[in-house]
């Protein structure tokens, strides 16, 4: 693995670098910023630059990279202010032939209960493992999109309930973020994973996603023998793709909510399963290419 680390100058970047010199995996670490590193680090090579995207896709092909750790560090504590949380997006992107990204997307925050220890094994926890390993998969082959893998912070409401504005705080930044920079008329399609690790999975297709995108990644759990999980009867969630999809990016949720450990001490490792996650992998594995060919039309 070769990986490329934006933001090295602030504390974020510098640690995640120092973390990546760790791994016997990881051949090379290159690392850019306008500021020195704010850290020491024994291996990474330090590019002092302007990170625009000319500067990225010229350093992807000198120093090939498969792998560009792009980060920032959002603190904001007005919309936060009851516990004063600092919430983090964690973005990785796999460069594909073009510069257009789809995005696959999680929340890796689970929520925070006083009353009980909340371990978050479904909620939180499965989508996030899911991402992780697609996102070693979908590495090692040519896509025709940039992969953009987003893991998504402060999805859970801060207060018990649910309620509006006090939920989806990352992808609600993300998209306004990506709004002011330009960069969101380059996200064609966003593909969210979130609490797919029920042992007793089944997903109905959420009634706020793209019609399309539900229509591609049912047939294709039907031709991988899935259509027991990924049932027909429909439904309607609020998710991290509802910015997205206000925001007009196609976009769908992948969801299992019929899960009566969900917001519950026992959403443990009892009552997640291994093969869960694979039935989703494979899913979206498989839905991907003609994600991307609908896309190029
Ligand atoms: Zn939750």
């Amino acid at each position: 693995m070769r990986v490329l680390v934006t933001g090295l100058g602030t504390f974020w970047g510098s640690r995640i670098a120092q973390a990546l010199e760790q791994l016997p995996e990881v051949e090379l670490v290159v690392g850019v910023d306008t500021r020195e590193p704010r850290l020491p680090l024994t291996r990474t090579e330090f590019v002092k630059a302007d990170p625009s995207y000319t500067i990225l896709r010229r350093m992807v092909r000198a120093t090939q990279v498969d792998t560009v750790l792009h980060t920032h560090l959002e603190v904001d504590s007005t919309r936060t202010s009851s516990r004063r949380l600092h919430e983090v997006n964690v973005i990785g992107t796999i460069p594909g032939k073009r510069p257009e990204r789809i995005a696959l997307a999680t929340h890796y925050d689970t929520k925070r209960f006083q009353e009980f220890k909340f371990v978050g094994a479904s909620d939180g926890a499965s989508s996030t493992a899911a991402v992780l390993e697609l996102a070693r998969v979908l590495k090692n082959r040519q896509n025709e999109f940039t992969i953009e893998l987003l893991f998504l912070d402060g999805e859970e409401a801060v207060n018990i309930e649910w309620r509006d504005p006090d939920n989806t705080y990352g992808s609600k930044y993300y998209v306004q973020a990506a709004k002011q920079a330009g960069t969101l008329a380059g996200l064609k399609a966003l593909v969210l994973l979130d609490m797919v690790g029920d042992r007793d999975l089944d997903i109905r297709p959420d009634s706020n996603s793209a019609r399309w995108l539900n229509t591609i990644v049912w047939n294709s759990a039907a031709r991988r023998g899935y259509g027991s999980t990924f049932v027909p009867e429909g439904f309607t969630v609020e998710d991290d793709h509802l910015p997205f999809v206000e925001a007009g990016v196609a976009s769908i949720d992948i969801i299992d909510l019929d899960y009566p450990q969900w917001h519950t001490a026992q959403d443990d490792l009892d009552h997640v399963s291994a093969r869960s996650l694979q039935t989703v992998g494979d899913v979206v594995l498989d839905a991907w290419p003609q994600i991307e060919g609908q896309l190029s039309r």
